[in-house]
């Protein structure tokens, strides 16, 4: 919902289309919001707006219904959402907002009385045929009491409904001093990031990133600051998509570029340890500039090594990638610049992006570790997304690491960077050079020569069974395992890997199950396999049988396990070892 038209609140005369100023909507039959505000500005004692609540409803992706259903089908999808929400606030005021929005303005309702018609409202319109399984969000905004601006309580109630827009399982938001906050730093931030441009208030702050092996610093990422004379620091998760919104993000990003080689370049000449430095890019910097020239030129100004500078781009950038984001990156490797993925794991394209692009390091989203505490899952999903990238050749890091016990889990698994408050906070770089004793530290900073050292350590998969292994992207394990499968005492493998091939190969020509068939037919009756065969095919318990075999000179050890039964049919896996 934009929130320009009630705005332009003013009573029209009646015209041959609908406007929502006038009294009913022609295809719910329900009042406009906007026509009841003007209403009761010309009269407000026909409703106590300033003692109500207001839930601004917004259906996701209605957009959708009306390409799959027609116009004619979004439309009655919103007659059912109308009857659902005066069935459920029966004596309550429902009214059409425009587009795909329906307002309740309610007397006497409590958030939580209203939260439950939002739920029993979803699970109703879940099982509409017409609706795509569709989520309905809703935003509430409580009136204090005091007279107001209808708009600008309409507007609360549809802020609020933004909030949850991106989150499946939060149906709700009430306004709230929190969210009034942020609207009004956003508010404050549109007015004045010219001024704060020019008057150098962005600041670059440095996060240390760590080793996990030795806890030595390996490198920073910077992130951008506001200091602001009159408000203190604000944050980068407001300034940033206010910048993003208006088009200025890459302007932001060509300073704090420039300001991290001119600090590099300064560590390197007072001979302080310095490490790379990533800088934070985003997907607008890419359509909005030549990004790849903005980073020469400052790695040229500075004349910094372009290895010390590594480009981190958030996943969510490659989600619609209209622009040669991929070549760009390409570019920026083929030129000896590393470039990271940033907040993996928190989007809907992770495993895309690592298909499409190369990138030296990915850094796992914090969100996992937020659950470390709650859930085990979290656990093993980090350890997957180490296990993969290992597999795929990409250096891992994992960020907002508090606490210790998540910083021996990390390492445990593999991971080889960690960043967080657990060790550092972000600082300004004068904080850094305060606190070094002696200008050259290498007990607590990586060198060059251990860098590299680490990087060839860094590549050993520990949640592998086999970890020796060259790796050479492929999947099939070391092992020789194969899966035997039998039916009536008949026996037959129906799979078998490269390194199980091998063996059987030594049995003499032809496929597996040809030399498994002569093994049976003309193989001594006193072959321990075709005993434990038998074993095995009544077992019905998960259990692990290990027999000796020899033929001729070679000696075999085989284990081997039930795997799952189908009526005759049992299956087991079976893994040998040449003796
Ligand atoms: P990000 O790139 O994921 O950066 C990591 C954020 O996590 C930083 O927030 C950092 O201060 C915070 N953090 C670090 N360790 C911990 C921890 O242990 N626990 C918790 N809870 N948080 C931790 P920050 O500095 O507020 O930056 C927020 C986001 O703003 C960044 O997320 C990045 O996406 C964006 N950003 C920051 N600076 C820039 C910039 O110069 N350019 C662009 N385009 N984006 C930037
Ligand atoms: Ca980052
Ligand atoms: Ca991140």
């Amino acid at each position: 919902m934009e929130h320009s038209e009630p705005n332009k609140m003013h009573p029209v005369e009646a015209g041959p289309s609908a406007s929502i100023f006038e009294k009913e909507d022609p295809i719910t039959g329900l009042s406009f919001v906007a026509w009841f505000f003007s209403q009761t500005q010309k009269d407000p004692s026909i409703y106590p707006l300033e003692r109500s609540t207001i839930t601004f409803f917004n259906v996701m992706s209605f957009k959708t219904i009306n390409q799959r259903f027609s116009y004619q089908g979004g439309n009655k999808y919103l007659c059912k959402f109308r009857d659902e929400l005066q069935k459920l606030f029966e004596g309550e005021k429902v009214l059409r907002a425009g587009a795909d929005h329906l307002v309740v303005i309610s007397l006497n309702l409590s958030v939580e009385e209203i939260a439950l018609r939002i739920k029993l409202l979803n699970k109703a319109m879940s099982t509409y045929e017409g609706g795509l399984r569709n989520q309905i969000k809703a935003g509430i905004y409580i009136a204090d009491g005091t007279p107001q601006q209808p708009i600008v309580m309409m507007d609360r109630a549809s802020l609020a409904c933004r909030e949850v827009h991106g989150f499946f399982n939060r149906e709700y938001a009430v306004f709230n001093d929190e969210l009034r906050n942020k609207y009004e730093q956003k508010q404050y931030v549109l007015e004045h990031f010219d001024e704060a441009f020019e008057k150098g208030y962005f600041k670059v702050y440095y996060q240390p990133i760590y080793r996990a092996l030795n806890k030595k610093v390996c490198g920073y990422e910077a992130l951008a600051r506001w200091i602001d004379p009159n408000r203190g620091m604000i944050s980068p998760l407001i300034f940033i998509e206010v910048l993003e919104k208006v088009h200025l993000i890459h302007k932001l990003d060509a300073y704090i570029i420039d300001q991290v080689c001119k600090d590099l370049r300064n560590d390197i000449d007072s001979g302080y340890a310095y490490q790379p430095i990533s800088v934070n890019l985003s997907r607008l910097d890419f359509e909005l500039s030549d990004i790849k020239k903005v980073v020469d030129n400052a790695v040229a100004k500075y004349n910094v090594p372009k290895e010390y500078i590594v480009l981190e781009v958030t996943e969510s950038a490659f989600a619609s990638d209209l622009s040669n984001l991929g070549e760009v990156i390409s570019a920026f490797r083929a030129d000896g610049y590393q470039v990271w993925i940033d907040d993996f794991g928190s989007g809907y394209s992770s495993f895309n992006n690592l298909q499409t692009y190369d990138f030296d390091f990915l850094k796992i989203d914090m969100n996992f570790l937020r659950n470390f505490d709650k859930t085990p899952k979290s656990k093993v999903i980090i350890a997957s997304i180490v296990d993969l990238a290992k597999k795929l050749g990409i250096h891992t890091l994992a960020e907002g690491v508090e606490t210790l016990e998540q910083y021996e889990y990390l390492k445990q698994i593999g991971c080889e960077l960690i960043q967080g408050y657990y060790f550092s906070k972000p600082l300004p770089i004068e904080d850094f050079h305060t606190r070094r004793t002696d200008l050259c530290d290498f007990t607590t900073n990586e060198t060059p020569k251990e860098r590299l050292y680490y990087d060839g350590i860094g590549r050993l998969n520990f949640l592998e069974n086999t970890p020796l292994r060259e790796r050479k992207l492929e999947i099939a394990s070391e092992i020789p395992i194969a899966i035997i499968e039998g039916e009536n005492r008949k026996y037959r493998f129906i799979f078998v890997n490269s390194a199980f091939k091998d063996i059987i190969n030594l049995f003499g020509a032809g496929t597996p199950n040809e030399v498994l068939e002569q093994l049976y037919k003309h193989g001594p009756s006193d072959l321990p396999s075709k005993r434990y065969a038998a074993l095995l095919y009544s077992e019905r318990h998960h259990k692990t049988i290990e027999f000796h075999e020899n033929f001729g000179n070679v000696k075999l050890l085989s284990r081997a396990r039930f795997l799952s039964r189908m009526d005759n049919k049992v299956a087991y896996a079976f893994v040998i070892k040449l003796l």
